[in-house]
């Protein structure tokens, strides 16, 4: 592993060509990036970014966040289906698929599960099918043409810093308005999930301006293990803020990464972070410090994506 840290180029000085929306350039593809995933972690917990993106430390995966990333799979599937064929039996049907074909990709996924037999994974494909009953209950899918699913995104910002990462869905009116839209299956209640949703949704609609020049008209999340959904319309002045927020996330992160010190930053949060046997806040002693990680710490997994 290198030990140098994250760097950006000098403001004002012309950078690699921004990237659109969908593909990825060669120029910019491995240079350090932030994602709101990896964003959001050192702005909950600087410890926390360093276990992640820096260590690199496995997690396991959570049964809640492999079922996340199964229904996200299936709601993508669907949607690359004709209209018509867009009914909850289809998404139902889809689900043992694709748990199957996400095993094949990923065989320790399975060692979730006690072989193919287990009552458990048949409660736990039921709680899928759970969420996507939640999902027609939100939505039409057969009313809907979105412009794209799992849209990779990326962008530079004037200051040099790279953002990138991953949007649910992306739909455009005829009018051109464009909404941004994210399913959430986590396990944490909304409430407590709500602000980081919200950050990840403005690091998106962000990226979307910076590529494209207009702000999307609408950002929605949707609650698929409430069946809720929360709506909300960005300004600009609020996404200036931001930019100037993520910057100094950026900022941050390139001072820990120089010096090693990311500081636990303990929370309510912390219930769920697979990290407290070596944290200092819970009596635990991190591993020394291995010095900025290459290639890329921003890479976003899509169990991040699921949440
Ligand atoms: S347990 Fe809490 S304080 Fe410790 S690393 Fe995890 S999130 Fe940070």
């Amino acid at each position: 592993m290198a030990d140098t840290p994250p760097s950006t180029r000098t403001p004002g000085q012309p950078g690699p060509s921004t990237a659109t929306t969908g593909t990825a350039t060669t120029s910019t593809s491995r240079r350090p990036a932030l994602s709101p995933s990896r964003a959001s972690d050192f702005k909950q917990c600087p410890l926390l970014y360093r276990f992640r993106a820096v260590d690199r430390i496995p997690e396991a995966p959570s049964k809640a966040q492999v079922r996340g990333t199964v229904v996200h799979s299936v709601l993508e599937q669907l949607f690359a289906l004709p209209a018509a064929e867009r009914v909850r039996e289809r998404a139902h049907e889809l689900l043992a698929p694709t748990w199957r074909g996400l095993v094949a990709e990923q065989p320790e996924l399975g060692e979730l599960f006690d072989g193919a037999d287990d009552p458990q994974l048949d409660s736990w494909l039921e709680s899928a099918s759970g969420l996507l009953d939640s999902y027609f209950a939100l939505e039409d899918p057969q009313r809907l043409e979105p412009e794209s699913c799992e849209l990779r995104v990326e962008t530079e910002l004037e200051s040099g810093v790279l953002l990138r990462g991953f949007i649910d869905r992306v739909d455009v009116a005829p009018t051109g308005e464009v909404r941004l839209v994210d399913y959430k299956t986590g396990a944490a209640p909304r409430e407590v999930g709500e602000a980081k949703a919200l950050f990840q949704m403005k690091f998106y609609a962000l990226v979307l301006w910076r590529t494209r020049g207009e702000i999307p008209r609408q950002l929605l999340l949707m609650y698929l293990r409430d069946g809720q959904s929360l709506a909300y319309t960005p300004d600009e002045a609020e996404l200036r803020r931001f930019e100037r927020t993520l910057e100094a996330i950026w900022q941050a992160i390139q001072r820990a990464g120089n010096t090693g010190d990311f500081r636990a930053s303990p929370g309510k949060l912390c219930q769920w972070c697979d990290h407290q046997q070596r944290c200092p806040e819970f009596g635990g002693t991190p591993p020394p410090y291995p010095g900025w990680p290459e290639p890329d710490p921003g890479v976003e997994t899509a169990l991040d994506r699921a949440d």
